[in-house]
């Protein structure tokens, strides 16, 4: 197994990237918060394409969390990722810690206002204000030239780019596909949560996806129309509790009424103990 290189200490980590940078190499990063499974995988993958030193973060974000969430229960093992990792070919793991990136009289939060607002926004009050914070953060320690995202988190990567455009900040995003378990189910660490019945359950949400897909190929332009049969299929699941089904503009999340060219749809139910998200952009002519 090789061994992968980690660095905890910030002043350290941007040593490092001064160093690469010097030498005139690319910096790729992918941020996490751990827990690794085959979508954070993608990501690392596809990162090795787009330059030469591949820095992997893990920092399980507390400012992301509000105090009635998930922080003190959200799925860690270091070692394990560590392997994954490993096994990938990662030049580097940045690990920080909670009290390194956040120490005593911390006060500076990025707020980035609209595309912030509709979807996880209107549901997690200051959870993309501490995604913005920590990712701003993250990139100003690695200083990488392009970072990787997940569609999973379809507004999260909104928000970054909305984020790097209005600060003027020069690190390039590369948005990767969702990667999905054999029923469809997206993954996620957080479907460790889920018991057997509510993991079969979780399809519900892919399959509601698809349902709009197939009736928006067939003509269907009222947004209305389409959340209903959406709500309908998830309602279907009796373990599953929507939390929004949105259409929106896939640029400004904005929301739509009549489907007119390539359209997000947004869900997010709840399963259990799992809060689970997942879309798919609409439209006719779109894959
Ligand atoms: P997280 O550890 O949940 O913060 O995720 C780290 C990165 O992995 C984010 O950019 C996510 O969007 C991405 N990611 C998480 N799950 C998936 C998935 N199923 N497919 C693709 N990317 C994912």
């Amino acid at each position: 197994m090789p061994a992968l290189p980690a660095i905890q200490e910030i002043p350290e980590m941007r040593a490092w990237s001064d160093r690469v940078r010097r030498s005139g190499k690319r910096i790729v990063m992918v941020p996490t918060m751990g827990f690794l499974h085959d979508g954070h995988l993608s990501l690392v993958r596809a990162g090795r394409q787009h330059g030469d030193c591949l820095v992997a973060s893990i920092f399980a974000n507390p400012t992301q969390f509000a105090p009635s969430e998930d922080f003190d229960s959200y799925p860690r093992d270091l070692e394990r990722d560590v392997r994954l990792l490993a096994a990938e070919g990662v030049d580097l793991l940045f690990n920080p810690t909670a009290a390194d990136m956040y120490p005593r009289g911390y006060q500076t939060y990025v707020d980035v206002e609209e595309v912030s607002r509709p979807l996880c926004g209107a549901h997690r009050p200051g959870h993309f204000r501490g995604v913005a914070t920590v990712v701003l953060k993250l990139f100003n320690i690695v200083r990488p030239h392009v970072a990787l995202f997940g569609l999973k988190d379809y507004q999260q990567v909104q928000v970054i780019r909305r984020m790097l455009l209005d600060l003027n900040l020069d690190v390039e995003i590369v948005a990767c596909p969702t990667v999905r378990e054999p029923d469809g189910v997206a993954m996620s660490s957080r479907n460790r949560y889920l018991g057997a019945a509510e993991r079969a359950a979780a399809a519900c949400l892919e399959r509601a996806l698809s349902k709009a897909q197939t009736l928006v190929r067939g003509g269907e332009t009222r947004a209305a129309n389409v959340r209903d049969a959406v709500v309908a299929e998830i309602r279907r699941q009796p373990l599953a509790r929507i939390e929004y089904a949105d259409l929106c503009d896939p640029d400004d999340l904005e929301p739509v009424s009549e489907i007119r060219g390539p359209t997000l749809l947004a869900l997010c139910a709840w399963v259990g103990k799992a809060r689970l998200i997942d879309n798919r952009i609409l439209g006719v002519g779109q894959p």
